[in-house]
């Protein structure tokens, strides 16, 4: 399925991009408003809302917007149309991309509070009840994977709170919309944030945000948005009818790119696709283990998409990724204060079991190379037993 040129992206985004979206991406470019663009757009659309979960059989779907960007812009987007220059807006951090959350709602003048826990932990969701209730804050973000770690929040419990609280949530799911399932409607989140490139296996270039009605509603009384460009009320009707209602110029590639990544996922099935991440995390995990590059975090907290782990003694992160990538595999380093620990591994989107398997095998000769005590075979066999094992839930 993968380009055979390509370098084997095990890293937490950008994944590995199928054929059949790197066809659709290369067709001629279609006017933004065409009816070509206007229904992949509309296909797209319903792809996401379908992987968020974010329509109940009861409630109003959410509006979903497509804008040319990154996982950055969307976590901006998401916030700069709930709050105002000056308002509260509760960051809950489990690690690098909570504090950039932080940072995003500095740069747009929120008076921002943290809640946060050491790194490889989750914050506990009597720790967010007591500071919303404290903070008096009327929005909050939170993230789902956070992939300098690979650990996932318990979301849904600080969703129930916000709910109950009347505290709008807005969740960073950029490392797992596609991977993982979030049931926005049903656990009431409010906005779910990503991007393209990872587990939707999309080429990076979109940020996609799953907003409610209910967060529509808040963006209305909002006494104006401090951003022109990414204000929801400008790109409502474009959303609607890309071909009717003009806002700004759509990225039309990679929406009809996009559609196509969604369509394969259609075709597999969000709760398949979901399976198979569960059981690309454990069976990889066992794979690293027993070859040494042990997850820095607790099995407990992973998240399905990302692991983060040690090296061997007498090995350095960056001597063992540039030696992986002489076999055509590409390992991330670890981020932020993990960035001296080990490496990180993506599991995600249109990679499957073959891919771990070369992955696996790929590591396991690098350290070899390197003089690390491995037991050759040992991690692919453990891959392999994994894999087989009954499907976690
Ligand atoms: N949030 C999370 C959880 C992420 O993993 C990332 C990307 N690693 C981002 C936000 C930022 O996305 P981008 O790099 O596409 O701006």
């Amino acid at each position: 399925m993968r380009s055979t040129s390509a370098p084997l992206l095990l890293i937490p985004g950008p994944t590995p991009v199928p054929q059949r979206v790197l066809e659709a991406l290369a067709r001629p470019t279609e006017s933004h408003s065409s009816s070509v663009t206007a229904s992949a757009l509309q296909r797209l659309q319903e792809g996401v809302t379908q992987a968020v979960g974010g329509q109940s059989s009861a409630g109003p779907a959410p509006m979903v917007l497509v804008l040319g960007g990154s996982g950055t812009l969307a976590l901006e987007c998401g916030i700069v149309n709930l709050v105002a220059p000056g308002e509260k807006l509760l960051v809950v951090s489990h690690g690098l991309f909570g504090e950039r959350y932080a940072a995003v709602g500095r740069a747009i003048g929120a008076d921002v509070e943290v809640v946060e826990c050491p790194w490889g932990e989750q914050v506990p969701p009597e720790q967010v009840e007591a500071a919303l209730i404290s903070s008096k804050a009327k929005v909050m973000t939170a993230t789902h994977v956070d992939t300098a770690t690979g650990v996932v929040s318990p979301f849904r419990d600080y969703a129930r709170i916000a709910d109950h609280l009347g505290v709008t949530m807005v969740l960073d799911a950029v490392a797992t919309v596609g991977g993982m399932s979030v049931d926005m409607a049903e656990n009431r989140i409010d906005v779910v944030v990503t991007a393209s490139q990872k587990a939707l296996g999309m080429p990076p270039g979109l940020a996609i945000l799953a907003v409610s009605q209910r967060a529509l509603e808040t963006r209305r009384r909002l006494s104006g948005c401090r951003s022109y460009f990414l204000d929801w009320l400008n790109w409502e009707a474009t959303m609607g009818d890309s071909a009717g209602r003009y806002f700004a110029t759509i990225p039309t590639n990679m929406i009809i790119a996009g559609k196509a990544a969604v369509d394969i996922a259609i075709e597999e099935g969000w709760e398949n696709r979901f399976r198979r991440h569960r059981r690309m995390a454990r069976s990889a995990r066992r794979g690293l283990r027993a070859i040494g590059l042990n997850p820095l975090a607790q099995d407990a907290v992973l998240g399905a998409t990302v692991t983060a782990t040690g090296v061997p003694e007498g090995v350095t992160p960056s001597d063992l990724r540039l030696e992986v990538a002489k076999d055509g595999v590409a390992i991330a380093g670890a981020i932020g204060k993990w960035a001296p620990l080990g490496v990180r591994f993506g599991h995600m989107g249109a990679v499957d079991l073959p891919d771990l398997l070369q992955g696996v095998a790929a590591v396991e000769a690098a350290l070899a190379r390197l003089g690390a005590p491995v037991e050759r075979g040992a991690g692919v066999a453990e891959l392999v037993a994994g894999w087989g094992d009954e499907l976690p839930d």
